[in-house]
């Protein structure tokens, strides 16, 4: 499922990146070139837009909550993407994949207490930027967690 998500809501973007979800952010612009843009990249447009032009050919979902967790648990449910979500695949800056990186390859980029407590590291096929499994990310899985329960009820 690949997504186009409309000014006012990178949070939403940021997180359903998080989830492993492709969401292009489109931060400012016309209404008319966004649905180009999603028509041409083949996406599904995510708005809270309501007076967006219908378009032929390019599905747009309109979200009804301006509150991100709101929003994110009707993205994913909207679009069942329960079953397709991959958490800490995508980078959530620029929406690049990740991939994995050799440990030797990032001491120079990463905090010398991160190098010496983490083994495994990933990086932004597109920006470069490097992730690791640090406490933060314990909390945003805790965070996923608790989004998806309330996607199930
Ligand atoms: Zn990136």
């Amino acid at each position: 499922m690949r997504l186009i998500v409309d000014f006012m809501c990178g949070k939403l973007a940021r997180w359903l990146r998080v989830l492993g979800v492709d969401a292009e952010y489109y931060g400012e612009g016309e209404s008319t070139e966004l649905l180009k843009r999603a028509l041409r990249e083949e996406r599904t447009v995510v708005t809270r837009n309501t007076r967006i032009p219908s378009a032929q050919n390019v599905e747009v979902l309109l979200l009804k909550s301006e509150i991100p967790e709101e929003q994110i648990v009707q993205v994913i449910k909207d679009l069942h993407l329960e079953r397709n979500l991959a958490p800490f695949t995508r980078c959530n800056v620029c929406n690049g994949e990740l991939i994995d990186v050799e440990k030797g390859g990032v001491k120079e980029k990463v905090p010398l207490y991160v190098f010496q407590t983490q083994d495994r590291f990933k990086m932004c096929c597109c920006c470069g930027r490097i992730y690791w499994r640090g406490t933060h990310v314990r909390s945003m899985e805790a965070y996923i967690d608790r989004i998806l329960e309330t996607s199930e009820e």
